[in-house]
């Protein structure tokens, strides 16, 4: 069993730098009290640094996120840096691609004492997983799109290759959620195969995947009709995989569901490699002002460790994956040191204190 993990830190543009330094140190206090070792190193890249030096990516910090054994990234683009066709600086993107980490796991949870603005019957539970394709798909033409002064054209790719990746893994994970009793076992299958051949391909390549997996149940739904769901039912559904743009807009909709982006948690998730991150931009509005909600960082985190511990069979880390975020719920529920964007008056360091004080390390 491997105890010793390297982690590779991207921390990133604007509030990135407030939110990642509190969660290495949550994760290391967690390590120190238990028998694996976490080494984290930094990885300069993202906006500032390429307004500084005119890299985006350093090549070298690549190669430390390559060998890493998982990567931690808080956000990465500042709105006032950009290249110049036009676009932002986004090596979150890059990385994805580079390392084809093609599936985006954004689970959408509502804990008991939660801010949502859903009226929540009696005896429902918010508890599913958006998977969100995350190299392909309309991402695909990103920097090379086609603009002239009167039309402007991106391609949209789907590849079988990548597309059964994709759906063994979100059905492999509703198969796990099945076993653990946290959901029915349905994965659905989310397109506009009614308009684009591109979705019919990527439903025909789900149906066959789902053959593989005859104990559970997979269905379809449309993208449009899915965000009228995600608002009316969201309780109904278990595990979503969709394609990277309806991923990336539906993601947000679900972090508004848990009461905002500042604890909605993510991975990016490949055959080898792995990036854990916040759902949540580099927040330049309130970056440098103590505001910056550390929970999706933090939640990101215990993603990482859950990740590791599952993939390296270490029972240590997955126990400190469930009990990082068990302090999270806690202290949302008991709504201690809350930050603005949860109602609170508190702070990111109010908050990682009541964090620190419900683990008790
Ligand atoms: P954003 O997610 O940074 O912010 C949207 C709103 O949510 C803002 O009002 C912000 O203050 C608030 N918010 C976000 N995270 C918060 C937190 N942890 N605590 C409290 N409030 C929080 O989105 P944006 O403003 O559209 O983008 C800002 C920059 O981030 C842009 O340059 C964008 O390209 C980049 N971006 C990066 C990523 C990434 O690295 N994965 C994702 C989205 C946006």
């Amino acid at each position: 069993m491997k105890n010793s993990f390297d982690i590779a830190v991207f921390d990133g543009d604007g509030i990135g730098p407030e939110i990642t330094r509190p969660t290495i140190d949550i994760l290391g206090k967690l390590a120190a009290q238990s028998t694996y070792e976490l080494s984290f190193t930094d990885c300069p890249a993202g906006a500032t640094h390429y307004a500084q030096t005119g890299e985006s990516l350093p090549e070298a910090s690549m190669d430390v996120a390559r060998k890493s054994d998982a990567i931690l990234l808080s956000a990465m683009g500042l709105p006032s840096v950009r290249y110049d066709d036009g676009t932002e600086i986004s090596p979150q993107i890059e990385i994805r691609k580079a390392l084809t980490l093609f599936a985006g796991v954004r689970p959408v949870r509502i804990f008991p004492g939660q801010r949502t603005p859903l009226n929540m019957p009696e005896g429902r539970e918010v508890d599913f997983v958006l998977i969100r394709e995350s190299t392909e798909g309309l991402f695909y033409s990103q920097g090379s799109g086609e603009v002239t002064q009167d039309e402007a054209r991106e391609t949209l790719l789907i590849t079988r290759d990548i597309s059964e990746k994709l759906f063994k893994f979100a059905f492999k994970l509703a198969a796990d959620r099945k076993s653990k009793r946290i959901g029915p076992g349905r994965v659905t299958c989310v397109d506009k195969a009614n308009v684009f051949r591109a979705f019919a391909f990527f439903r025909e390549i789900f149906d066959g995947i789902a053959k593989d997996f005859p104990d559970l149940v997979a269905d379809h739904a449309y993208v449009d009709a899915t965000a009228l769901w995600m608002v009316q039912k969201p309780w109904d559904f278990d595990v979503l995989v969709t394609e990277n743009m309806f991923g990336d807009i539906l993601s947000d909709l679900g972090a508004g569901l848990m009461g905002g982006l500042g604890v909605a948690p993510s991975a990016d998730i490949g055959l080898d490699n792995a990036v854990f991150q916040p759902c949540h931009g580099s927040a330049p509005d309130i970056a440098g002002m103590g505001k910056a909600n550390p929970m999706a960082m933090i939640l990101s985190g215990a993603m990482m460790l859950d990740w590791l511990g599952t993939k390296h069979n270490n029972a240590a880390m997955m126990k400190d994956g469930a009990r990082l975020r068990k302090a999270v719920e806690d202290v949302i529920a008991y709504g201690d040191g809350l930050t603005p964007d949860l109602g609170g008056t508190g702070s990111t360091s109010s908050l990682c204190l009541a964090i620190l004080k419900e683990l008790a390390v």
